[in-house]
């Protein structure tokens, strides 16, 4: 393993990123890098922040709420997006903390998020999370009833749509679902597609992604615990 410093990965992971936007003729500010601080150690969060990332996934509420709840006080351009399951009873705890829901996958949780945001006046910028594998563990709605729902968060519950995100099964070739996604997106009408993490963010880029969510990339391996 390389033991390079959090700053050093994330500036490597940018010129990547900017080598594939410009590959692709597009703009380096089109594709954000979310780094996914999810059981890291405080100290390379620290480091990424002194670097001047602001930008961090996180995939549970109450972990995200310890460590990001005082640090937003110090750094008011943070942008935290959930990147994991979304719990009903959570809902409004995570659309007091986060700055973008990117797992919206469920009627009820829609309805759900919809409520909060209103009653907190905040109107999160939110994506579906479409399971492209059709994975029964997997969370995310199915391709199949994607376009309904789409309609029922936008109309029925004031959802913010902007984009689709999608995990794709572990062990198959990524770009066929980057492609899929991007392609649904389209036909929504859709501008952004949360896709890509350390092993293929790149491939995720070139097949239209606006987003990248990279752990291990950015920060090293992640605490079992
Ligand atoms: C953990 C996680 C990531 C980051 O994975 P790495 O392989 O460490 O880059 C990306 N997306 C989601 C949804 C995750 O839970």
């Amino acid at each position: 393993m390389t033991l390079m410093s959090v700053s050093e990965n994330l500036s490597l992971i940018q010129e990547k990123i900017d080598a594939v936007a410009a590959g692709a003729e597009r703009a380096s500010d089109d594709v954000q890098l979310v780094a996914v601080s999810k059981k890291q150690p405080e100290g390379r969060i620290q480091e990424a922040l002194g670097a001047g990332h602001r930008t961090f996934g996180e995939n549970r509420v109450q972990e995200a709420q310890e460590r990001w709840g005082a640090l937003r006080a110090t750094y008011t351009d943070l942008k935290l997006h959930l990147i994991g399951p979304l719990q009903t009873n959570k809902a409004g705890d995570a659309v007091a903390l986060f700055d973008v829901i990117e797992t919206v996958d469920r009627e009820k949780l829609a309805r759900i998020l919809g409520k909060e945001m209103e009653k907190q006046s905040r109107a999160l910028p939110c994506f579906i999370q479409v399971n492209t594998g059709d994975e029964e563990q997997k969370a995310g709605i199915s391709l199949d009833a994607l376009d309904g729902f789409y309609v029922f968060c936008t109309k029925e519950c004031g959802l913010n749509i902007i984009g689709l995100m999608c995990i794709p099964p572990i062990n198959e070739e990524p770009e066929r679902h980057f492609k899929l996604l991007a392609a649904r997106a389209k036909a929504l009408g859709l501008k952004h597609l949360s896709m890509g993490m350390s092993g293929d963010f790149e491939r995720a880029i070139s097949c239209g992604a606006t987003y990248v969510r990279v752990g291990t990339g950015v920060f090293g391996a992640r605490s079992k615990a």
